[in-house]
C-alpha cells in the first residue's frame, strides 16, 4: 500500500537547505526509516518550482543505484510539499570530509566511480544535475554513494537547448557558466556537471576547496576571477599519475574539451587495481 504522511513519525532533523528541512522519519507500521524533505512551497513560486523539478527527476531515476531512491511525495493543504526518499545513514560527503578528514586515493576511487555511474545515468536520460558538490552526495554504511538534491536540475528537452535558465551561483560552477560569452555562448550543461564533479573529487582529496588555500576565507570576486582567468588547479604530487590526469580531464576550462561520463568511465584511473578494495 502507498505510504501516507500520517503513517510517518519524525525522529530527527537531518539537514536544512534552501527552502526546506530534511527529517529522518519512521514508517510506524514497518519501522522502516526514510528521509522526508519538507519544502515550504507556499512562500514563493521558485521554491515550489524547485520542489516539483526535484520530484519529477527523482521519479525518472528510480532504477539508478547511484541516485537517492524516491519513495513518494505528498502535498499538505497548508502549502507544503514533502518528498519521501531513502534514508542515507552516512550523511553527505561534506560532513564525511569534516569528520573523517581527507579521502585516501582508494576511497576517492570508490566515490568517484559511484558518482560517475550516477552522472552517466542522468546524462544518458538527458538530465543535467547542475549542483554537484560534496553536500549533495550522500553515503550510507553499506558503502553506497548516491547523488541527491535535484532542486535546480534540468531535463534537456532539445539537444541544443542551453542552460541559461538557472541563474543561481555557487563555487562549484564551471567557467562557461560564470562567463558564457568567452565560450561562444553555447553549452548544454552536461560538461558543467563534469567540472563540478572534478572539483568535488579534488576537494575530498586535498581537504579544502581547490581555488582557496586551506583556511582561507572565500572572497566571491577573487574566487570567480580564479575560476575564469587562471589555469585550472592541478592535483598535488601525492596523487597517482592516473588520478591527477583524471581530474585534469574533468577540469578542462574549455567545455568541449572536457571529458564526458562515457570517456571518464574508461579512463585509466577507473581501470586501476586497488589492492585494498
Ligand atoms: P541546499 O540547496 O542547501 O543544497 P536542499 O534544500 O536542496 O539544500 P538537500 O541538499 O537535498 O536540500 O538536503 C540538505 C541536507 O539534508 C543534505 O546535505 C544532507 O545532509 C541531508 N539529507 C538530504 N537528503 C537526505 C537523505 N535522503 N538521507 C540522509 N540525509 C539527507
Ligand atoms: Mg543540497
Amino acid at each position: 500500500d502507498a505510504i501516507t504522511i500520517a503513517d510517518l513519525e519524525k525522529l530527527a532533523i537531518l539537514g536544512y537547505g534552501n527552502g526546506g528541512t530534511v527529517y529522518k522519519v519512521c514508517h510506524k507500521a514497518t519501522s522502516a526509516t526514510f528521509a522526508l524533505k519538507i519544502i515550504r512551497s507556499n512562500i514563493d513560486i521558485n521554491t515550489r518550482r524547485r520542489a516539483l523539478t526535484e520530484i519529477s527527476i527523482l521519479r525518472r531515476a528510480t532504477d539508478c543505484p547511484n541516485v537517492v531512491r524516491f519513495h513518494g511525495c505528498f502535498e499538505k493543504p497548508i502549502g507544503e510539499l514533502a518528498i519521501l526518499m531513502e534514508y542515507m545513514d552516512g550523511g553527505s560527503l561534506e560532513t564525511a570530509l569534516a569528520t573523517h578528514g581527507k579521502f585516501s586515493e582508494e576511497k576517492l576511487f570508490l566515490v568517484a566511480r559511484s558518482i560517475l555511474n550516477g552522472l552517466a545515468y542522468l546524462h544518458a536520460h538527458n538530465i543535467v544535475h547542475r549542483d554537484i558538490k560534496p553536500g549533495n552526495i550522500l553515503v550510507n554504511t553499506k558503502g553506497e554513494v548516491k547523488i541527491a538534491d535535484f532542486g535546480v536540475s534540468k531535463l534537456m528537452n532539445h539537444t541544443f537547448e542551453m542552460c541559461y535558465s538557472y541563474v543561481g551561483t555557487n563555487a562549484y560552477m564551471s567557467p562557461e557558466r560564470f562567463n558564457p560569452d568567452a565560450y561562444g555562448g553555447s553549452y548544454n550543461g552536461f560538461a558543467a556537471d563534469i567540472w563540478s564533479f572534478g572539483l568535488t573529487l579534488f576537494e575530498l582529496f586535498v581537504g579544502h576547496f581547490p581555488f582557496l588555500e586551506p583556511g582561507q576565507r572565500p572572497n566571491w570576486a577573487t574566487l570567480v576571477c580564479g575560476i575564469c582567468f587562471n589555469d585550472p588547479p592541478t592535483m598535488p604530487e601525492t596523487a597517482s599519475p592516473e588520478l591527477r590526469n583524471f581530474i585534469a580531464c574533468c577540469l578542462k576550462k574549455e567545455p568541449s574539451e572536457r571529458w564526458s561520463t562515457t570517456q571518464l568511465l574508461n579512463h585509466p584511473f577507473m581501470c586501476k587495481d586497488f589492492i585494498t578494495c
